[in-house]
C-alpha cells in the first residue's frame, strides 16, 4: 500500500495570506519560511491499494495543484471525512477526474456530508446525461461510521472522531489510519486504531485548540495505542518543520506536502 501526502496545512494553509509583500509573502508564523517544507497547502491524501486502487480522502482547495506536484493523473473514488470548506473547495476540481477515468466517480460520505454537499453544490448533483464532464459528476454511495467498505484491494474501517462542534470520519487500511481534523477520539474510535502502526494524525499546534488535536494530546494517544510510526498533519503556522523534527521523539514526525509512504500491508 502507497500513501501521498497531497496537503498537510492548516485550514488557511502555511504561509496564510497576509504579511510583508514579497517573494516569501505570507504570515509564517513560527515556520521559517526558508523550509520548503514549511509551505503547506490544505490537508488531503491518496491511500492506493496494491492493485493500484486509488482512495482520495478529501478534496481541498488546493487540489489541482496537489495531483500535479504530487505526479498522481487521477484517483478511482473520493470519501469526505466531513463538510468544512478546507477538505471540500475542491470538489469542482474533480471533473477532471471524470475526463480521465471516463465514467462518474464513486464518493463516499455519510447521509449528513452528503446532503450539505448537495447544498452547496447543487450543480454537481444534478441528473447526468453524459457523455461530457462540464461539471463533475458522482456515483453516490453513503458511508456509516463503525463499519467498512471494499474496493478491490483496499479494505477500510471508517469511525467517528470528534471535531469540535461537529464530527469527522477517520480511515484505518490494514495496519495505516488518517485522523485529520479530530479533537477528541472516543473508546470506540481508539478501539478501531488498536494495532495501527502507521498513524497520519492531526495536530494543529503546540497549544491545545477546541477542534484539533495538539502535539500533548497526540502524544498521549499514542502513547495508549503503542503506534510505531506518527506523522503529523493539518498542521499551522506554529509548526516550524525542523523544530519539530528535533523535539519529538523517535517514531514520531511532521509530515510535508509531496510525502510518500510505502507501507508493507
Ligand atoms: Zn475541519
Amino acid at each position: 500500500m502507497k500513501v501521498t501526502i497531497l496537503g498537510c496545512g492548516g485550514s488557511a494553509g502555511v504561509p496564510m495570506i497576509g504579511g510583508e509583500e514579497g517573494p516569501r509573502t505570507g504570515i509564517w508564523g513560527a515556520c521559517d519560511p526558508m523550509e520548503p517544507r514549511n509551505r503547506r497547502t490544505r490537508s488531503s491524501v491518496v491511500i492506493e491499494g496494491e492493485g493500484g486502487f486509488r482512495l482520495l480522502v478529501d478534496s481541498g482547495p488546493d487540489f489541482r495543484d496537489q495531483m500535479l506536484n504530487c505526479g498522481l493523473s487521477h484517483v478511482h473514488a473520493v470519501l469526505y471525512t466531513h463538510p468544512h470548506s478546507d477538505h471540500i473547495g475542491g470538489l469542482d476540481e474533480l471533473r477532471a477526474i471524470n475526463r480521465v477515468i471516463g465514467t462518474p466517480l464513486p464518493l463516499l460520505a455519510t447521509p449528513d456530508v452528503l446532503e450539505e454537499l448537495r447544498l452547496r453544490y447543487a450543480y454537481a448533483f444534478a441528473p447526468w446525461k453524459g457523455p461530457e464532464f462540464y461539471r463533475p459528476v458522482f456515483e453516490e454511495r453513503v458511508v456509516q461510521e463503525g463499519k467498512s467498505v471494499s474496493f478491490p484491494g483496499l479494505d477500510i474501517q471508517i469511525f467517528e472522531q470528534g471535531h469540535g462542534r461537529i464530527t469527522s470520519l477517520g480511515v484505518r487500511c490494514g495496519t495505516f489510519a488518517y485522523s485529520t481534523d479530530v479533537e477528541t477520539l472516543s473508546d470506540e474510535a481508539l478501539s478501531t486504531l488498536n494495532g495501527v502502526q502507521t498513524w497520519i494524525v492531526d495536530c494543529f499546534q503546540h497549544d491545545p485548540h477546541p477542534a484539533h488535536a495538539w502535539l500533548e494530546r497526540v502524544l498521549q494517544w499514542r502513547e495508549r495505542l503503542g503506534v510505531r510510526h506518527v506523522i503529523l498533519t493539518h498542521m499551522g503556522p506554529e509548526m516550524d518543520y525542523r523544530s519539530l523534527c528535533q523535539m519529538l521523539p523517535a517514531g514520531v514526525e511532521p509530515a510535508y506536502d509531496g510525502m510518500l509512504l510505502n507501507l508493507q500491508d
